[in-house]
């Protein structure tokens, strides 16, 4: 299937919202206006396959026969500015070192008898038109050895490229513009969702709160296990593709459903939060899929540029032009980010309040100087050992630790949402202690002699 059938059929049928549809790249008006730049640059005799033997000598500097250029950051515009420049030699008309078709040899040779006459012709640009080697200007009284060696550049004026690129360029801008808007709502409903479901577990509302607490923990394990739209591990960093975040979207529902987790949540509150909860995450893979889309438009009409006409774009168009999100690719990620800091978060996880030498949930929490915390057991291990330094940051803290280094705020904290973790640590610190001072025991039944 041809990509513009493709592409108009993805429109259709992905669900994309209607006012999406309308800011999509208009690939068919960019095609007509592809058509018209090849004809526009074949009736000066310039066709592609003559630009295609030029740009084989552009690899070699000093054969460079022709420029095409992109200058995006014209201070008077906002659009683009494509310059289309060729060194031409004076004598003959013959672009450098190109052998060319006998009506480009013409037309070339006029333009470039027209800019000796009247650099004015040029002369808004006229900073590019002068002679690349010496001697400058001096084209009306050289000598045939100087002559032969003088060079002039000169811009050939081209209409339609510029209205290409200024289509294109426009609608990038609506579609980042677009994203902005459709991120910052989604942001905003991410934000408001981790504040309800933050109000809803509070421990203190009691025996279901805590029990749904519990739940939504396994289920945002879960989601992060899944990687759904970026991934953190080394293996497969980066932003996935929509395809990728699909099937890691269903991985997760599938598991949250197999492990019956939604069954576990009691409060309608929580229900209604995890059904919107997937929502959000279906509209981040439509705005992946939508930006994805787009983002192919783009490479392929620039490809088509590229083939009809030779001027290669497709390596400068990209960098050029102006794009925070669309091309940038960034919104999958920075909404990910955003999840995580405004909804993931409120569900604290064990994982971040672990002791870092234990493994094991750090309370009591002794927070030392150097910041790092560790539960109280192991510290006092250490400073039994007589070892005197941080074994995160190397700093020479622990002997200076005192009973002001107690953090009863984080104490408190894992009193509150790991209750079952803090008890149990609670007792193998004590079983620990007992064994110190009364030796190992068995927990089987005293026998008594
Ligand atoms: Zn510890
Ligand atoms: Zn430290």
């Amino acid at each position: 299937m041809k990509f513009a059938q493709e592409f108009r059929k993805s429109l259709q049928h992905e669900g994309f919202p209607p006012k999406w549809v309308d800011s999509a790249v208009p690939y068919g008006q960019l095609k007509k206006c592809i058509k018209k730049v090849t004809n526009e640059l074949q009736e000066l005799g310039l066709d592609k396959d003559t630009l295609a033997q030029l740009t084989a000598k552009q690899k070699d500097p000093s054969a460079v026969a022709f420029h095409y250029h992109l200058d995006g950051k014209a201070a008077d515009s906002k659009h683009f500015r494509p310059r289309l420049t060729f060194f031409i030699h004076l004598k003959d008309g013959v672009a450098i070192d190109a052998k060319l078709t006998p009506s480009t040899r013409d037309f070339l040779k006029k333009i470039a008898s027209e800019a000796k006459g009247t650099q004015d012709t040029f002369a808004n640009e006229s900073d590019h038109a002068k002679p690349v080697s010496e001697p400058c200007n001096s084209a009306h009284t050289a000598s045939t050895e100087e002559e032969l060696l003088s060079v002039r550049q000169v811009e050939v004026p081209l209409v339609f490229d510029g209205e290409f690129f200024d289509i294109l360029q426009t609608d990038v801008s609506n579609l980042d513009a677009l994203q902005e808007e459709e991120q910052s709502k989604l942001g905003k409903e991410i934000t408001r969702l981790g504040q309800e479901i933050d109000q809803a577990t509070k421990p203190s509302k009691g025996r279901k709160a805590r029990g749904d607490l519990e739940t939504w923990r396994n289920i945002f394990e879960l989601y992060l296990d899944a990687r759904i739209f970026f991934s953190t591990r080394e293996n497969d960093h980066g932003a996935r593709t929509s395809t990728q975040a699909v099937e890691q979207l269903r991985w997760f529902q599938d598991q949250v459903l197999s492990r019956k987790l939604i069954h576990g949540l009691k409060l309608e509150n929580s229900r209604k939060a995890y059904t919107r909860f997937l929502n959000m995450n279906a509209l981040l893979l439509q705005i992946l899929k939508f930006q994805e889309i787009n983002n192919l438009a783009v490479t392929k009409i620039l490809k088509k540029f590229d083939k009809r006409t030779s001027l290669g774009v497709s390596r400068e168009f990209p960098v050029t032009i102006r794009s925070n999100r669309l091309l940038a690719g960034s919104v999958a990620k920075d909404l990910c980010a955003q999840m995580s800091n405004d909804l993931i978060s409120v569900v604290p996880q064990l994982d971040d309040y672990l002791c870092p030498i234990c493994f094991v949930v750090a309370y009591w929490p002794v927070r030392l100087e150097c910041q790092h915390v560790f539960c109280s057991r192991c510290l006092v291990k250490m400073s039994r050992k007589g070892e005197r330094f941080c074994p995160l940051c190397r700093a020479d803290v622990i002997m200076r630790a005192g009973i002001e280094n107690f953090d009863t705020d984080r104490a408190a904290f894992l009193r509150e949402y790991f209750p079952k973790e803090v008890k149990e640590k609670i007792r193998a610190n004590e079983r620990e202690r007992n064994t110190e001072i009364f030796g190992p025991y068995s927990d089987s039944s005293c026998s008594v002699m």
